[in-house]
């Protein structure tokens, strides 16, 4: 990446996002991320971004091209994150 396109991703990002605007699978955007919105205080502000600072984001467009760390909502990779993978042996048969 050229420092001109890294120059013009940085100036597409809004504050609050947990990585530059345009990172993440081509065509996608935020409201289809599982980070986006969370609870009914910030429902336009990025839970990943809260997760890396320990702070409320900006809120910022729903239409925002997505970053690196994209989850799709259908898969609900934002809240396996805060969750213990489980293995065939910790199962009590
Ligand atoms: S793509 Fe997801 S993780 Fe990245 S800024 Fe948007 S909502 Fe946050």
């Amino acid at each position: 990446m050229s420092q001109e396109e890294a120059e013009g991703l940085i100036d597409a990002t809004p504050s609050g996002m947990a990585h530059l605007s345009g990172t993440g699978p081509p065509g996608t955007v935020c409201e289809q991320c599982s980070f986006y919105g969370f609870h009914m205080q910030h429902p336009n502000s990025c839970y990943r971004y809260y997760l890396m600072v320990s702070e409320h984001g900006a809120a910022f467009p729903a239409e925002t091209p997505s970053c690196k760390y994209f989850a799709p909502r259908n898969m609900g990779l934002a809240t396996a994150e805060a969750q213990p993978a489980v293995t065939v042996e910790d199962l009590d048969w």
